[in-house]
C-alpha cells in the first residue's frame, strides 16, 4: 500500500480475536489514517478469545512502523442480552449439530445485525466513517447474517438511521479461508501469519491445549475443521 492510497477516513474494525477479525485489523491499518476496535462479549463459550485481543493489538502495533500511530482506541460491549433471548451451541454446552431448516446450531439469529448497530452507534459517537467486519459468503456456516446482501441492506439502514454516510467494509467476503491466509501474507509477511498462527483463536470449544500447524484448537469443532483445511490448501498451493 503506497501513501497515496491510504484512505484518511478513519475505521472501527469489529476485532474478535479470531483469524479473520484479525486480517480485517490488518487490512483496516493498512488503508486507514485511524483505526479503533469494538468487541462484543455475548457469553460465547469461545470467550478465551477476548482475552487474544490485547496481545494482538500490541504485537500488530509493532508489526509495520506506519501502522502503530493508525492503532487507536478499543472498545469492549457486554451484550449479555443475545442468551437471553434462547441458547445456542455458540453460547451454551450442547452438541453442535444442524437444525431442522439446515443452518448449525452454532447461529445466534441477530448477532450480526446486533454488532453493526452498536458499531454504527459508537461509530456516530466517535466520529468513524467506516465499519470492517469479516463476514464471508464463501467458506462459512451459512449464516445469513454474514451474507454480502444482507450487509448491504444494512449499510443503508444504519447510514439512514444515523443521517451519516456509513460505509460496511467487508474485505474477506469472496476470500475462502486459505485465501484469508494468503492476505494475511499479503499485509504483514511471514511476521503477521505467524501472530496469526499463534495469537487468534477460533476454536468453539475454547480449546488452546494443543499448538496445530494452523494454530491452538480442538481439531475436531466446525470453527477449527474450517480454519484447517484452509491453512493446509494454503501451504499445498505455496
Ligand atoms: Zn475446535
Amino acid at each position: 500500500m503506497t501513501a497515496s492510497r491510504q484512505s484518511r477516513r478513519s475505521a472501527l474494525v469489529l476485532f474478535s480475536g479470531g483469524q479473520d477479525s484479525t486480517t480485517c485489523l490488518a487490512w483496516a491499518l493498512a488503508r486507514y489514517s485511524h483505526v479503533e476496535t469494538i468487541g462484543f462479549n455475548y457469553g460465547q463459550r469461545h470467550r478465551v478469545e477476548l482475552d487474544c485481543r490485547a496481545t494482538l493489538r500490541n504485537r500488530m502495533a509493532e508489526l509495520r512502523l506506519d501502522w502503530k500511530p493508525r492503532l487507536s482506541e478499543d472498545h469492549l460491549l457486554d451484550v449479555d442480552v443475545l442468551r437471553q433471548l434462547g441458547t445456542s451451541a455458540m453460547t451454551d454446552d450442547i452438541a453442535i449439530t444442524l437444525q431442522a431448516d439446515g443452518l448449525p446450531n452454532t447461529f445466534v439469529p441477530g448477532r450480526n445485525l446486533l454488532f453493526f448497530t452498536l458499531a454504527a452507534a459508537l461509530a456516530y459517537r466517535r466520529g468513524l466513517d467506516v465499519m470492517v467486519g469479516g463476514m464471508s459468503q464463501t467458506d462459512y456456516s451459512g449464516y445469513p447474517d454474514c451474507r454480502d446482501n444482507t450487509l448491504k441492506a444494512l449499510q443503508v439502514a444504519l447510514s439512514l438511521g444515523v443521517d451519516r454516510p456509513l460505509t460496511l467494509e467487508t474485505p474477506l467476503m469472496w476470500l475462502d479461508k486459505a485465501d484469508t491466509w494468503e492476505l494475511a501474507q499479503q499485509l504483514g509477511g511471514a511476521t503477521l501469519v505467524e501472530l496469526v498462527r499463534v495469537e487468534t483463536h477460533t476454536c468453539y470449544l475454547n480449546r488452546r491445549d494443543t499448538l496445530h500447524d494452523w494454530g491452538y484448537g480442538c481439531g475436531e469443532c466446525p470453527a477449527c475443521k474450517l480454519r484447517a483445511r484452509g491453512y493446509q490448501e494454503w501451504t499445498a498451493r505455496r
